[in-house]
């Protein structure tokens, strides 16, 4: 793999696409900085080889140009803190002026540009747009994964500007090791849990998974689309009902590959959406009319604590239940502290996608487990089997 510990950045610029994509309250502070935690490992190895750093990033969705809420400009006591600097910040990401500021850099200083989405040029992948960041450094380092399923000019296009000079920084590097870890050097029994409200979010992943998994575990909302398919009676559960046929077909496959898939028997559940609803426990396949399954029931957990505890590669993507709701979140807890034991017992564990990871934080066990994936969509295309421009980009 290229990455950053192939160059001895002393004397060079270099340009990091870093996800900085963080969470902001009313009042411009970050409530979440673990995006930025994790970049600067990368920006570190570069300062202190004698480098300097332009940081370069999108944050939020602006609509057309500039808008103060998604200014990277709220960012800079953060950056300055962590990195115990005074971090330049260039108001445009490209143009005279930046370039200007960009040349003037010395080693150990860090520049900080603009809202690289201010510019629509970013996300249509423009390489114009994209030669002009190019020229901005010496050496192109892309340390987002969060956005490596997309072809942008920042992620991808830049690259190419680069042909010697283009690597990965430590979290893209990190991401791809796990999931390598995961999908190539699978210790088994290999156990994927996967969850969450959509099937038709996961079908890529379950199809692949299915070549790979000795154990498949689905909760969530997307189980009743599995138990309407099966003939269970699911009430007013979540479904689509456009997927019925296909996830029959994913049953039928997994029976082909030997792969023991694992429905929840037993379901909670409630007669309104809502955290003060009744609730009560059934069988997951004959649930009454009015009532709807929010949560996995206690025998669904005990089995699936069971088969987590003795697996050795464990991948979990998405909630058993509506976690955000104290009255339905025993399933997806009790699968959050089964996957840290089992991680304690010696297996490799990786949690990806934004809810399992919201979960897996909310339960403090994020060091209890083996990998916290920084990207939701970006892990699921990867694990789909799908090759990233953000990736290829890098090895081409
Ligand atoms: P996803 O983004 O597809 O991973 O879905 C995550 C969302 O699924 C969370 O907000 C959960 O509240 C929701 N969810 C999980 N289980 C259920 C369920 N049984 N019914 C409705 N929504 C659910």
């Amino acid at each position: 793999m290229k990455t950053i510990d192939s160059i001895h950045f002393s004397g060079k610029r270099a340009i990091i696409r870093v996800d900085f994509n963080v969470p902001l309250n009313d009042k411009f502070e970050i409530t979440d900085e673990s995006r930025i935690n994790a970049a600067i490992p990368t920006i570190q190895k570069i300062l202190s080889d004698g480098g300097s750093v332009i940081l370069m990033s999108h944050l939020g969705r602006p609509k057309s140009g500039p808008e103060e809420k998604f200014s990277l400009k709220h960012l800079i006591p953060t950056l300055n803190q962590k990195l115990n600097t005074t971090v330049l910040f260039a108001p445009d990401c490209i143009g005279a002026e930046t370039k200007k500021m960009a040349e003037a850099l010395q080693s150990g200083q860090v520049l900080l540009l603009e809202n690289l989405r201010f510019y629509k040029e970013e996300t249509k992948g423009d390489e114009a747009f994209s030669a002009k960041l190019a020229e901005l450094a010496d050496v192109y380092v892309n340390d987002a994964f969060g956005t490596a399923h997309r072809a942008h000019a920042s992620t991808t296009i830049i690259a190419k500007f680069f042909p010697h000079t283009k690597v990965f920084g430590y979290v893209m590097a990190n991401e791809i090791a796990s999931i390598n870890k995961v999908l190539l050097e699978t210790k088994k029994p290999f156990t994927a849990i996967l969850g969450g409200a959509k099937v038709s979010d996961k079908i890529g992943i379950i199809t692949n998974l299915l070549e790979k998994v000795d154990h498949l575990i689905i909760g969530g909302g997307m189980m009743f689309t599995f138990i309407k398919a099966m003939g269970g009676e699911i009430g007013t559960s979540l479904v689509e009902p456009e997927l019925l046929n296909t996830a029959n077909d994913l049953l039928a496959k997994a029976k082909k590959k030997g792969v023991s898939i694992h429905i929840p028997s037993d379901a909670i559940v409630a007669d309104s959406f809502n955290n003060d609803a009744n609730t009560k426990e059934v069988p997951s396949y004959s649930i009454d009319k009015d009532w709807m399954g929010l949560d996995i029931g206690s025998k669904s957990i005990e089995n699936f604590k069971e088969i987590i505890l003795n697996s050795s590669t464990i991948l979990w993507n998405g909630p058993m239940g509506v976690f955000e709701m104290e009255n339905f979140s025993k399933g997806t807890k009790a699968v959050a502290l089964a996957v840290a034991d089992a991680t304690a017992k010696g297996a490799f564990s990786l949690i990806g996608g934004g809810d399992s990871v919201a979960a897996i934080n909310k339960y403090h066990l994020a060091d209890k487990v083996s990998y916290v994936s920084t990207g939701g969509g970006a892990m699921l295309e990867y694990m789909e089997g799908k090759i990233l421009p953000g990736i290829q980009a890098i090895l081409d």
